[in-house]
C-alpha cells in the first residue's frame, strides 16, 4: 500500500465533502472508514497526487481494486471505469430513488464492478434518503 499523507489524505477527503467519490455514500454514514483511492494503481503507473487520488468507500474501493476498465453491461464491450477527477457525477449517473443508475458505458460498468446497488448498499441509501440524511447530487 501506498503512502499518503495527512495532509493529502485531508485534502482529498475535503475537495470530497466527505462522500465518497463513487458512490455518493457520505463518510460519516459508514460504519468502516474511507479509503484513498488511487485512480488509476500505482502498479498501472499512476501517482499519489491530488490529479490521481480520491475519496470512497470501503465497498466501492474493494470492488474496484487496481481495475481500470470494466464491460459495459449493456453491450459487453470494454470500457474505462468512471473517473471522478476527469468526469461529471451526473453526466454518468442517476439517482432512481435509491437506486443508481448508469446512464453511459463508464456508469454502467462502474455501477457493475462497484456493485453500487448490492441489496445492503441500496437498504443503506433507502434508509438515508428517508432520514433525510442523502443531499442531492451536484
Ligand atoms: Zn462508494
Amino acid at each position: 500500500m501506498t503512502y499518503v499523507s495527512e495532509t493529502l489524505r485531508r485534502l482529498v477527503a475535503e475537495r470530497a465533502h466527505h462522500r465518497c467519490e463513487y458512490c455518493k455514500l457520505p463518510e460519516n454514514d459508514s460504519y468502516a472508514s474511507f479509503q484513498i483511492d488511487h485512480i488509476i494503481a500505482t502498479k498501472h503507473g499512476g501517482k499519489t497526487t491530488e490529479a490521481n487520488l480520491c475519496l470512497s468507500c470501503a465497498n466501492c474501493n474493494g470492488h474496484k481494486g487496481s481495475d481500470l476498465a470494466s464491460l459495459d453491461p449493456r453491450t459487453e464491450k470494454i470500457t474505462l471505469l468512471f473517473n471522478p477527477r476527469t468526469d461529471q457525477w451526473t453526466n454518468h449517473f442517476k439517482m432512481n430513488g435509491a437506486y443508481i443508475e448508469g446512464l453511459t458505458s463508464e456508469g454502467r460498468a462502474t455501477a457493475r464492478l462497484l456493485q453500487f446497488n448490492a441489496r445492503i448498499r441500496l437498504r443503506v441509501r433507502e434508509l438515508l434518503l428517508a432520514s433525510g440524511q442523502w443531499d442531492a447530487i451536484e
